[in-house]
């Protein structure tokens, strides 16, 4: 059976030159990278190549990129690292739960906090950061990319926004790296989370920008390990393997990669567009990253669609991955005012590196089908169709 898979913003596959980067790590390059011995310099040498092409990837110098397990803790890091009870933060209603849910963790412990709302595209105004600004406002975190929607914040307003105030600025770029060029210091951000599986690096390994000489409380107690940032012994084989990626993603901007990603996308909206009465895309007309597009077709439900596409060998999801199987409609559309049954007939496609336009033809051979069938079945849009 033919599979196609474009759900890349739940996970990329780690391309091959990223494994055969990190196969050694887990064989005769076993060392601790703090151990002083010819194995422990070698996992050094190693980690330290890797930050070096994390600091290219993201335009900052290699001292200021920390090591982590991932987005959740890189997001964990900048938020409760930066903030203090008695500090006011400034976030939105769209950010991944692991910016939110810090932001409420931290709201309990004693800070404030405000969820900006965004408009209809799904995009936060830079004015509301700059109203919402008090005199304790410690942090403002805005998301570089939506996760479910693609849409891409104007950051480098709000960085500015921040800067005149003297507040610190993190964003969350995981679903914004290696899709469109990062620069910290175009973004005038404080700290910048990515993580390694969204960029087809292993699960488990990302990084944390801290602008030099910003001082961040670390989550963790123990070793001095990435300048006292994150205590633990670094994971060797899955930094190298951020490291590759890394620099694969520098490559392929060269390549213009990110266009031919986006030819992709347009031709899967357009097609499905043409064929599907009924059907939109969601943060049509903002400024969204190349690789993903999120559609409703209404009167059929998300969840339904997903798996009918699956049987028939597409991967695609109704949005973040960590919520597939909640019963709430996405907090991302209904923040942008979408209706709650046309917020639960969204679907999200999503690609990487390794798709072609054969994935999106096959896309296109399944889903106008499916969204027929499902509508036949579906007394809302039956009774619709009768009454017209
Ligand atoms: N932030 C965003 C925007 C994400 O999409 C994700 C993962 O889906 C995360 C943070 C969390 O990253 P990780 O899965 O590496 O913990």
């Amino acid at each position: 059976m033919q599979r196609v898979y474009l759900d890349n913003n739940a996970t990329t596959p780690v391309l091959p030159e990223v494994l055969d980067a990190m196969r050694p790590y887990f064989g005769e390059r076993f060392g601790n990278a703090s151990s002083i011995h010819h194995h422990g310099q070698e996992a050094r040498a190693a980690v330290e190549h890797a930050r070096e092409s994390v600091a290219a990837l993201l335009g900052c110098r290699v001292a200021e990129v920390v090591f982590t397990s991932g987005g959740t803790e890189s997001d964990n890091l900048a938020i409760a690292g930066l903030a203090a009870p008695g500090d006011h933060i400034i976030t939105s209603s769209i950010e991944h739960h692991a910016v939110l849910h810090a932001c409420k963790h931290l709201e309990d412990t004693g800070c404030e906090a405000t969820y900006l709302p965004v408009d209809g595209c799904g995009l936060v105004d830079p004015d509301d950061v700059r109203r919402a600004l008090r005199p304790n406002t410690k942090l403002v975190s805005i998301m570089m990319a939506n996760n479910e929607t693609g849409v891409l914040q104007p950051v480098e307003e709000i960085g500015r926004i921040a800067a005149e105030a003297d507040v610190f600025f993190h964003t969350d770029a995981v679903q914004a790296a290696g899709k469109v060029p990062l620069d910290v210091a175009r973004i005038r951000c404080d700290a910048l989370s990515i993580s390694g599986h969204k960029i087809h690096a292993p699960q488990g390994v990302g990084a944390l920008y801290v602008r030099k000489s910003t001082r961040v409380t670390p989550l963790f107690y123990g070793g001095r390990h990435e300048r006292s940032r994150r205590a633990g012994t670094e994971n060797v084989p899955g930094i190298v393997g951020l490291g590759k990626a890394a620099e694969l993603a520098v490559q392929g901007f060269g390549r213009r990669e990110d266009q031919k990603m986006s030819v992709l996308r347009d031709r899967l909206e357009q097609g499905i567009l043409a064929q599907v009465e009924e059907s939109g895309v969601n943060g049509d007309g903002a400024p969204r990253v190349p690789n993903t597009s999120n559609v409703y077709f209404d009167s059929i439900d998300g969840e339904p669609m997903v798996i009918s596409l699956d049987l028939k060998g597409l991967a695609v999801s109704t949005g973040a991955a960590c919520s597939s199987g909640a019963l709430e409609p996405s907090h991302v559309l209904l923040a942008m005012g979408l209706r709650v049954d046309r917020a639960r007939a969204s679907v999200r496609f999503s690609w990487g590196k390794q798709n072609t336009s054969e994935d999106v033809e096959f896309a296109l051979s399944l889903v106008p089908k499916t969204v027929a069938r499902l509508r036949e079945l579906s007394p809302v849009y039956r009774k619709a169709a009768l009454s017209l």
